[in-house]
């Protein structure tokens, strides 16, 4: 059997392609039925709780009060019959292990009565606290077996839901989860506490600024999630998807994204109808999802909800890569959230708009139309540039990991340098704020003494839009640009609420000592201390293009750091500031920290060596055998050539011998470094020096296996070429 049967049974199966689903009808029942009809939301709270209960969960969502013991019996039981009118048979605690992925753990409801029958039950306790073991997780040697418990906790602001499937329903409901010291083994923990952290800070400096009664300040986050669909036969055909997420081998197709055709293009008709799907079961879950569109590289996609409060959103976030994958398997299509899946095609990215600030006080990044409000948005917004500037290595170590090396500083996604692109408007205030000096009485100066009184409303759209950058204004929030596409959220969020709360501090001390509580002195102060900020960090705020190699040479002589991969940036998140800034807004303790270190150097390695074992593995049992199969029949051909008399131009045959033996050098060499590695599960020894050798020994080998295959691709006879091409899995569907 020839190599390829496989390849050509999959495209086969795509052109014969039938929907599994039966269609929806929102005729009949409308997206707002069906909005949070799976939650069990403040409406749903209301109804069911007693009026106290109600109230008192309230203020902790509200307010960030701790919750009152108390109500949990009370909340869980009406959460339980909730639950069970939907169908649900369990409850599970879902938590957010390091790995970035969503982990879950299911009980039944049901427990023996005494009487050989059975009752449904849920306590206060089992919804509080659940001990799921989980001790396999990686926990950066903060979990020794000899301590080895780890318990989840209820996150009441988070809200709790139905999660369906064909024969059941689950009531899942969000969780921390941390060990039996109390230290955070998670992603929402320091989540949380940077919250607060955020909120305590904000207040101060909304304070100065003459507000009473603030409510709490929190952050808000919007994902734009870009994906791949590809048809699922492809998917199983290729061993590196399946293993990797990503293709390790493939040549460029002959046409790929050049004609921008699919850019925002018409949605074909079976993805429009997964689409329709996801969004429908997301909306059931009550993630408010709002645009789709064809992104730039083929068959890539973009789903983006309105932003929520952060914590929430980066639940949502978690729901929504695992409904992406869900629903779209049952239209025979692969989900890739990876964020390099096809080489020499656009990568995906998760672009994280951000933003602060509550109902009363409205969003805190909104420049605004009076020059009071104005003032008040220049310190904040000058808090952003100072926190982005003083942890730029920070901010590009929490999107360092395998899958963004390949995207970050390629010319299609932001450059491993983290700087600000604000805008023609807001860069040429900034600019005026740096001269007008107390000794100018230009008009300059007195534009900018109150506040910005003269100058015209701040625009609310940044007009000028700038793709460039990995950080940037849009309007009324930042937008990160460089947080990969299968990342959870909470890493880059924790890093912004945390940088930012130590700049409120800064902000909110430094006026404080200067106003001496006058409010009157409030302006001049502002102003003094925005000018400070801006001549010492406004180096980080960048307008032009970021792929350019000027800005390269010049970002170097302004001192902005250039980490271009995981081993170089990883390091910045133990940086003795950072340690103790994590420490000192109570987010993360000194071995929280550096266990997260150790952590994502080893899921790097773990990463690298699957890689570059399937690398192996598909080259010596997939490929070579199909180049040798190709190398025989046209050996055997110029023998029957020669036999018969004729000429037999045997220049492919040298050629394809000579790439079949370096095949096999190559693959050797990798074959050693890969027994050398062995085999890593978790604990790794030395994480970050296993990864400075995967980086730079195994990599460099895989690459050359690839740079083979790949040339091989394109002189193996079509028929004999095992794996799907990029042609096939991009373009047919
Ligand atoms: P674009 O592709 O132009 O960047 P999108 O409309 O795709 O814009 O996405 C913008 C995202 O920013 C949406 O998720 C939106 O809800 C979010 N957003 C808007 N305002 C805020 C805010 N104050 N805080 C956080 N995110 C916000
Ligand atoms: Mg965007």
């Amino acid at each position: 059997m020839s190599g390829s049967t496989a390849r050509f049974q999959a495209i086969q199966a795509v052109t014969k392609y039938q929907a599994l689903s039966e269609p929806l009808n929102f005729a009949a029942t409308t997206m707002a039925e069906v909005f949070g009809s799976n939650v069990f939301s403040t409406k749903v709270m209301k109804d069911r709780l007693p009026k106290s209960v109600f109230k008192s969960v309230m203020k902790t969502i509200e307010s960030g009060e701790p919750l009152d013991p108390a109500v949990a019996d009370t909340v869980a039981a009406a959460m339980k019959d909730w639950a069970i009118e939907k169908g649900a048979t369990h409850y599970a605690h879902v938590f957010y292990p390091l790995t970035g992925l969503t982990a879950e753990k299911h009980d039944s409801f049901l427990a023996p009565d005494g009487l050989g029958g059975a009752v449904n039950e849920f306590s206060g306790s089992a919804l509080t606290q659940g001990e799921p073991d989980a001790s396999s997780f990686p926990s950066g040697g903060i979990r020794a077996t000899f301590e080895a418990r780890g318990y989840t906790a209820w996150d009441v602001t988070s809200p709790a839901y139905i999660l369906e499937n064909l024969n059941g329903t689950t009531l899942v409901i969000p969780t921390a989860f941390f060990s039996w010291t109390g230290e955070a083994l998670d992603k929402k923990t320091p989540l949380l506490r940077s919250m607060k952290a955020l909120n305590t800070q904000a207040q101060r400096v909304l304070k100065l600024f003459g507000h009473k009664n603030i409510p709490l300040v929190t952050a808000s986050a919007g994902p734009e999630q870009e994906y791949f669909l590809i048809d699922r036969n492809f998917f199983f055909a290729r061993p590196d998807l399946i293993n990797a997420g990503r293709t390790l081998f493939g040549a460029m197709p002959p046409k790929g994204q050049e004609f921008c055709d699919q850019y925002f293009g018409a949605i074909p008709d079976r993805v429009l109808a997964c689409m329709l799907e996801t969004e429908r079961e997301l909306f059931k879950l009550g993630v408010p999802v709002k645009t789709r569109h064809n992104e730039v590289a083929p068959s890539q996609y973009e789903i983006a909800p309105i932003y929520e409060n952060a914590n929430v959103a980066a639940d949502h976030q978690q729901l929504l890569m695992l409904t992406l994958k869900k629903v779209a398997a049952k239209y025979g299509l692969e989900c890739l959230l990876h964020e390099k899946p096809f080489a020499g095609v656009n990568g995906s990215g998760k672009h994280l708009n951000w933003s602060l600030g509550n109902a009363v006080q409205g969003n805190l990044l909104d420049p605004g139309k009076t020059p009071h409000e104005n003032m008040q948005f220049l310190v904040f917004c000058a808090a952003v540039i100072r926190a982005v500037h003083k942890h730029s290595a920070l901010l590009r170590a929490v999107v360092a990991h395998a899958g963004n090396d390949h995207r970050l500083g390629a010319n299609e996604a932001p450059p491993a340098i983290i700087s600000i692109f604000l805008g023609e408007q807001l860069a040429d205030v900034f600019e005026q704020i740096k001269k007008s000096g107390s000794a100018s009485s230009s008009k300059q100066a007195g534009l900018m003494n109150v506040g910005v009184d003269t100058l015209p409303p701040l625009p609310k759209d940044a007009g000028d839009r700038n793709r460039t950058s990995p950080f940037a204004f849009t309007g009324n929030k930042f937008e990160f640009r460089a947080v990969g596409s299968s990342q959870s959220l909470s890493g880059p969020l924790v890093a912004l609420n945390t940088i930012m709360t130590e700049s409120l501090d800064y902000i909110a001390t430094e006026l404080e000592k200067s106003t001496g509580g006058d409010p009157a002195k409030l302006a001049s102060s502002v102003q003094t201390l925005l000018k400070s900020i801006i001549n010492e960090h406004g180096s980080v705020v960048f307008n032009g293009d970021g792929y350019s190699e000027e800005w390269h040479a010049e970002a170097k002589k302004r001192g902005l750091p250039n980490n271009k991969q995981t081993i170089d940036a990883l390091p910045a998140i133990t940086d003795p500031a950072v340690v103790s800034m994590m420490e000192k807004y109570k987010v993360l303790t000194p071995r929280e920290v550096a266990s997260r270190e150790e952590i994502y150097f080893e899921q790097y390695v773990l990463t690298l060596n699957v890689e570059a074992r399937i690398t192996h593995e598909i080259a010596k049992t997939i490929i070579y055998p199909a180049a040798v199969r190709y190398q025989s029949e046209l050996a055997a051909a110029s023998a029957n050539c020669k036999a018969a008399g004729v000429d037999f131009d045997a220049a492919l045959l040298i050629k394809l011998s000579g790439l079949i033996k370096t095949l096999n050098e190559k693959t050797a060499a990798l074959e050693h470094l890969n027994e050398e590695g062995g085999h890593g599960g978790h604990g790794v020894s030395n994480p970050k020096k296993a990864a400075e050798r995967c980086a730079l020994k195994v990599k460099p080998a895989m690459d050359a296996v690839r740079a083979v295959v790949d040339e091989l691709e394109t002189i193996v006879a079509d028929d004999h070429w095992p794996l799907p091409t990029y042609q096939e899995m991009l373009f047919i569907k």
